[in-house]
């Protein structure tokens, strides 16, 4: 018996997924967990494939590294493969730039390669190749696959990744690339099985997490998407601003005195949901508080989201059907609510009992686009395209 780890590296937090292989090669998760509050306090929980919690630890040391984590993870792995052979693990690389538009196989000249763009996706790219870089410490001789979130969107039409700028900026890579299309890629998998005829057509899929963004999906490839040349782009998000005016960073540089890092970690880790309620980033504690800036934040997440919908539907020349997914999208009826009753206009009429239970399908039968929740599962993802590969290489 064999297995796969997939592993979702982030800035303050590690996700991890073991799925063990049937006879036939299909991954089924084993366990999977979260390890959060790195760098404070890590609270590492560990749940079984039906989801309930079979392991937890927090360690009062905020000294602990991503490496010391994972060194800790790979122990743990070890003792629950019960004799298994782990035979690779993939990670969720976010930027895989102009050149990477297919999961790879890591390799000292890749990393390189992406080490370069990580200035392009500073909240992410450095901490999932911090993992790749710790795992090569921990087993040098065990595979490891790179899967990028802008792989999904590689094919888009031409015309949806140029800016209006100068055309050799475009072929020194300022172009946009789209993110969170390893999610994208799940939800149009997952939507074919589910509903074919949809999938099929046009299908407006909405990321709604701590980042947020939308995927123009035509047949289940992306047409188009609202994140850009770096992850900043497009909705309002948890810390991030979304689209911006590019005079309003000019401004703030040249006229308010702020440093290109000041405007950096404004528009990174100070703006979105946080920035405009002065609050919180979390859109469950912003729906707890009584606070107009709170409701206004909310707001102005929905009508962004339905405006950059518009967008979308003429990118695709109108909408057949939408999906919700990502921790906002998946469990928040009333942001939810709020996006489909702008989007009236589309044909959109929501099935509110169905959308208050979170239903698979929350659009009434007569709607004209069919309004669908899929949870995302990237780790799932992850672990399909590193078995992929592998066996495309032994092929
Ligand atoms: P990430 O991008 O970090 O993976 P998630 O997909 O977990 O983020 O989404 C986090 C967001 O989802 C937060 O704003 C959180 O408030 C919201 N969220 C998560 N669970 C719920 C829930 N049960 N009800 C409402 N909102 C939720």
């Amino acid at each position: 018996m064999r297995a796969v780890v997939s592993l979702n590296s982030g800035s303050s937090s590690i996700k991890f997924a073991l799925f063990t292989l049937d006879e036939e090669g299909a991954p089924g998760l084993s366990a999977g967990g979260k390890i959060e509050k790195i760098g404070i306090a890590p609270a590492l929980a560990i749940h079984d494939a039906s989801g309930n919690i079979v392991h937890t630890r927090a360690w009062d040391d905020p000294a602990l590294t991503h490496g010391d984590l994972l060194a800790w993870l790979f122990d743990w792995a070890a003792g629950h493969l019960e004799g298994r052979e782990l035979i690779a693990i993939g990670h969720r690389v976010v930027h895989g730039g102009m050149d990477f538009a297919h999961p790879c196989r890591v390799t000292p000249e890749v990393l390189e390669a992406l080490e370069a763009l990580c200035p392009l996706a500073p909240l992410h790219q450095p901490h999932n190749l911090a993992a790749i870089r710790a795992i090569i410490r921990i087993a040098p001789d065990l595979p490891q696959i790179a899967c990028f979130d802008t792989a999904f969107h590689h094919d888009r039409p031409a015309i949806a990744t140029r800016f209006a700028l100068p055309r050799a900026l475009h072929d020194q890579g300022i172009r946009r690339y789209g993110f969170h299309g390893l999610s994208y890629d799940y939800i149009a998998r997952t939507l074919a099985e589910r509903d074919p005829d949809l999938a099929a057509g046009r299908v407006i899929a909405a990321h709604l997490g701590n980042g947020a963004s939308l995927c123009a999906m035509a047949g289940g490839r992306s047409v188009d998407t609202t994140m850009g040349f770096t992850a900043l782009d497009g909705l309002v998000m948890g810390t991030r601003c979304g689209t911006l005016d590019a005079g309003v960073v000019l401004h703030l540089q040249r006229r308010m005195g702020m440093t290109a890092q000041e405007v950096e970690a404004m528009l990174y880790n100070r703006s979105g949901l946080l920035g405009v309620s002065g609050l919180s980033s979390d859109m469950r504690t912003l729906s707890a508080s009584a606070a107009p800036e709170a409701e206004e934040a909310i707001d102005l997440f929905a009508w962004r989201a339905a405006r950059e919908a518009g967008a979308l539907a003429a990118s695709l020349g109108g909408v057949d059907g939408f999906v919700f997914t990502a921790g906002i999208g998946e469990n928040h009826s009333d942001v939810r609510a709020r996006i489909c009753r702008r989007l009236g206009w589309l044909g959109i009429a929501l099935d509110a009992e169905a959308n208050a239970g979170h239903k698979p399908v929350i659009s009434l039968p007569g709607s004209a686009v069919t309004v669908r929740i899929i949870p995302t599962d990237e780790e799932r993802m992850i672990a399909l395209h590193t078995l992929a590969l592998l066996s495309a290489t032994r092929a």
